[in-house]
């Protein structure tokens, strides 16, 4: 899989400066690479063989996830959104990258992310989401448009909720901001639960237009409730 980077002179200047760790448990490695010798076996053991599959509002979901939300995946997950490591959304999004390029519709338009609210702005640095959207956006070479969607409405934290206290937290919570018409827009997330927040994005979309929505995760967890 693709677990390095293509080495640049200025790269290896800044990894002296600032050392370069594993995406997953955070450990010390060697410029060019992301993941560390025993994070690379753990994470293969999260391969995810599955399709979450999803109804909202009529409409059927297949969420694609490299990962199953385990050990070494869960852990990356936990890493890039709890510490600041930004960088680590390149193998993340490369991983997603790989998993829908398999896809037999992946005749898409534009890449977007799960959108943060001005709140979590002010939390987090980043929204991790779009970073490993944009890396997904570069690997497929297409664009990438991080404005397609808007959080509207802050929401209750959801892991607590059952799915469909998780819908109902959510309705209205995200607006779409253009006419996408006709398009097929490849959506992206972090992790994917119950599938609430990624089909709410979605279905925002089939109103303004889209023609497919294809949903995407680094991770899955097992069971969805
Ligand atoms: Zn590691």
């Amino acid at each position: 899989m693709i677990y390095n980077d293509k080495p640049s002179y200025w790269g290896f200047l800044v990894s002296l400066v600032y050392p370069v760790r594993c995406f997953c448990c955070d450990g010390l490695i060697n410029y060019g690479d992301y993941v560390c010798d025993d994070c690379r076996v753990e994470i293969e053991k999260c391969r995810n063989s599955r399709t979450k599959v999803v109804s909202f509002y009529g409409r059927r979901y297949n969420i694609h996830s490299p990962f199953v939300y385990m050990d070494a995946a869960e852990s990356a997950v936990k890493l890039i959104k709890f510490t600041f490591s930004p960088d680590n959304a390149k193998p993340m999004g490369d991983e997603i990258a790989a998993k829908v390029r398999r896809l037999r519709e992946r005749d898409f338009d534009i890449v977007t992310a799960v959108p943060f609210t001005k709140k979590d702005k002010l939390d987090r640095e980043y929204n991790h989401a779009v970073l490993m959207a944009k890396r997904v956006s570069k690997r497929l070479s297409v664009p990438f448009d991080e404005k397609l969607l808007k959080k509207i409405r802050q929401t209750k934290r959801q892991h607590h909720l059952s799915g469909l206290e998780r819908r109902t937290n959510l309705r209205g919570a995200f607006a779409a901001r253009k006419d996408v018409r006709g398009k097929h827009i490849l959506l992206i997330d972090d992790v994917v639960t119950t599938g609430a927040t990624l089909c709410e994005c979605a279905d925002m979309l089939y109103r303004a237009g889209a023609r497919k929505v294809t949903c995407a995760t680094f991770a899955a967890t097992k069971y969805s409730n």
